[in-house]
């Protein structure tokens, strides 16, 4: 006959959730959590009753030791027929013989965690009725903290960066914040539309067999409000110039002009 070695049966794996910032995510963090658990009552040391110094008449009874039944007198469940006790329910614990115990546990979570990511802290679950079987895992679900500005996509980062359209337009060099601290990012000349930069690996970072993710930078372009006279006039001569060359400047303008204000 074949035998098999099976581990000892353990306590019920305790599930909680933890919400950790965007920015502990990239970075890692130390969390401290609280984690109640069902004990014996200390009180009553898990018996459920308190003795009392001087034996009390049963107040289910009145001291009778019966009770009134639809089928006639019963013997009173609480003093078991006595008509006095000499233990009540425990004050602490109500009589449950249990009590919850909050433990504060320090907790290392490591950097690209994300949403529904699962901790498994061994041996702090609920502990077995059995003081010889070991205790159940401690099972932590990590939600990510909604952000004003980052977003996630699976792995990668996305945030929304207004930008002048003349920037845009010409290129250059523009900052952008980031979990881990502020990026200048290179930004190609190209149209003022809305348009995005996409810069591998700056996303959420790797954990276990999933790859970092990327940094999606959105840029909305924005036009300058209100002009003062010497901007006004830097953009009347701007937009002369562009006009001058519209073929090669703003194709689509010299085309719907030249549809459209032709007089011949
Ligand atoms: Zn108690
Ligand atoms: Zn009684």
């Amino acid at each position: 006959m074949r035998t098999r070695h099976r581990p000892p049966e353990r306590g019920a794996d305790r599930r909680q959730t933890l919400e950790i910032s965007i920015e502990e995510s990239f970075t890692g963090a130390l969390c401290a959590i609280v984690v109640p658990r069902r004990a014996p009552c200390v009180q009553c040391d898990g018996s459920g009753k308190e003795t009392l110094s001087v034996s009390q008449l049963c107040p289910s009874c009145g001291g009778t030791g019966r009770l009134r039944a639809p089928a006639g007198l019963v013997r009173c469940p609480d003093c078991d027929g006595r008509g006095y006790r000499s233990a009540c329910p425990c004050s602490v614990c109500a009589g449950s013989g249990e009590q919850t115990i909050e433990r504060t546990l320090e907790v290392r979570i490591p950097a690209g965690v994300v949403d529904d990511d699962e901790l498994r802290l061994a041996g702090e679950g609920d502990p077995h009725a059995n003081p010889g079987h070991p205790p159940g895992d401690l099972r932590l679900r990590i939600r990510l903290a909604p952000h004003p500005l980052f977003r996630r996509d699976g792995r990668d980062l996305i945030l929304q960066r207004p930008v002048s359209a003349l920037r845009l337009l010409i290129g250059g060099t523009i900052r952008v914040p980031h979990p881990a601290g502020l990026r200048s990012l290179r930004i190609e000349p190209g149209l003022a539309h809305p348009r995005s930069l996409r810069i591998a690996g700056a996303g959420f970072p790797a954990r276990a067999k999933w790859p970092a993710g990327d940094l999606v930078v959105e840029f909305e372009p924005l036009l300058p409000h209100s002009p003062d006279t010497a901007l006004h006039d830097l953009i009347d001569q701007l937009d002369r110039a562009l006009a001058a060359s519209a073929d090669h400047h703003f194709p689509e303008l010299a085309r719907w002009e030249a549809d459209w204000l032709n007089e011949h």
